[in-house]
């Protein structure tokens, strides 16, 4: 049977860690590095049943796929209640996938803020993040962005790029922010993880992980700063729902909750285009810098402007009319150039028509740069799709067809 025992948290000063012992066949998946948080702010009155919760959070979805069970010895009762309300949002995700699995508590505690109020917004610097922030700017939320999800933790230059990031916005903004650096991705082996969900076509991290995994590690700093509401960004609207799996999702985020602390799956009613317009906006009426940061290439942290993100978000500026680099994109023309060859583009009626759209609208023909003109007119459906590639397939075709023909008249 898999099982993990874990131990009562180890809480000194800014960090946690967690001991554990695995038995059964899952334990495959678990490295031998432990899981540990580590935040820059102090949390060490944080109580036992809430100092659990980052933990539980990053090996739930495995339990219930390995049927495994875990056992704790003090968990916060809200957040203990709502696990089987956010687990459906899962079942329902992936219906040919099997959720099983138990959690058991020696000990449900009643945690209690005097008066919880504020926020916390998580933080990226994407599009997403960003209109999130700046939709909610009248409540100071406390940015809060974690190490080691799309940067690793020993990637410290990449790292220095995005604090340096963060610290921008939060002078620009005048908002605190919270930064938690954990192993959450690497404690795991995540290519067994990804064998173990690959009927459901989509990978660990992505499908399985990133939602819960990391709103749970906010669960310290909402419980000692007594936040009411965490805001997720959400990434698609609700056109969407159940075209896409994705770990972080309407029918997931909003069923968790942290003692007196409630989540919200937040901008759901905005497509990309809609929330690069309310920057835009925002940081034409405010006077505001607003550098985004939305490439998941490794880049160092910076926008590498040679990826279909970072070509989307470009596009997605100009249609707002608004130029990329002042946007966090430091462009080249022959980076611009580029963009039209791509054969990278990905949903392009859901990702691609909203920009053209939006352009038609806001831009005039002769006002774009002459690199992306021809985006103006272009047919949605024929993006990506290029003669020249595609005769280049056929001649590779044609020739794989005759190599084997004349192999075959030799035999
Ligand atoms: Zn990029």
């Amino acid at each position: 049977m898999n099982t993990i025992d874990i131990d009562s948290p180890i809480i000194t000063k800014n960090r946690i860690e967690y001991n554990y012992r695995i038995n059964g066949n899952w334990k495959k998946l678990f490295k031998e590095e432990k899981f540990f948080v580590e935040y820059n702010y102090n949390i060490d009155n944080v109580p036992e049943s809430i100092a659990i919760i980052p933990l539980i959070c990053n090996i739930l979805p495995i339990s219930w796929l390995c049927d495994a069970k875990i056992n704790i010895k003090d968990c916060d009762k809200n957040f203990f209640e709502s696990i089987p309300e956010f687990k459906e949002g899962y079942v329902q995700m992936y219906p040919n996938l099997e959720f099983k699995g138990s959690i058991e508590a020696s000990k449900l505690t009643k945690n209690k803020m005097k008066n919880p109020k504020g926020a916390l917004a998580f933080f990226s610097g994407g599009v997403d993040a960003f209109n999130t922030l700046l939709n909610h700017i009248e409540e100071k939320p406390t940015m809060f962005t974690v190490w080691g999800a799309d940067i690793k933790i020993k990637d410290e230059i990449g790292w220095k790029n995005v604090e340096n990031h963060i610290k921008e916005v939060g002078n620009e903004f005048k908002l605190s922010y919270i930064i938690a650096k954990s192993n959450l991705r690497e404690c795991f082996y995540e290519n067994k993880l990804c064998e173990l969900v690959k009927d459901s076509k989509d990978t660990w991290w992505h499908g399985f992980q990133h939602g819960i995994g990391l709103i749970c590690l906010a669960a310290p700093i909402t419980h000692i700063k007594e936040i009411k509401t965490i805001y997720f960004a959400s990434s698609y609207t609700e056109k969407e729902k159940g075209k896409f799996t994705l770990a972080s999702d309407i029918t997931i985020d909003p069923y968790l909750r942290i003692s007196d602390t409630n989540v919200v799956h937040d901008g759901y009613e905005f497509n990309r285009q809609d929330k690069v317009h309310n920057i835009v906006e925002y940081s034409r009426k405010n006077n505001k810098k607003v550098k985004l940061r939305v490439c998941w290439q490794e880049n160092a942290g910076k926008n590498c402007c040679n990826c279909e993100k970072c070509w989307r978000t470009m596009l997605g500026l100009f249609a707002e009319n608004a130029d990329p680099k002042d946007y966090g994109f430091n462009y080249t023309s022959k980076q611009l150039k580029r963009i039209k060859n791509s054969d990278g583009f990905e949903h392009v009626e859901i990702w691609y028509e909203p920009i053209q759209k939006a352009l038609k609208k806001n831009v005039k023909y002769e006002d774009l740069p002459n690199e992306i003109k021809w985006f103006y007119k272009i047919d949605i459906n024929k993006l990506g799709h290029h003669p020249i590639y595609s005769n280049l397939k056929k001649i590779i075709r044609k020739v794989k067809r005759l190599i084997k023909r004349i192999q075959n008249e030799q035999q």
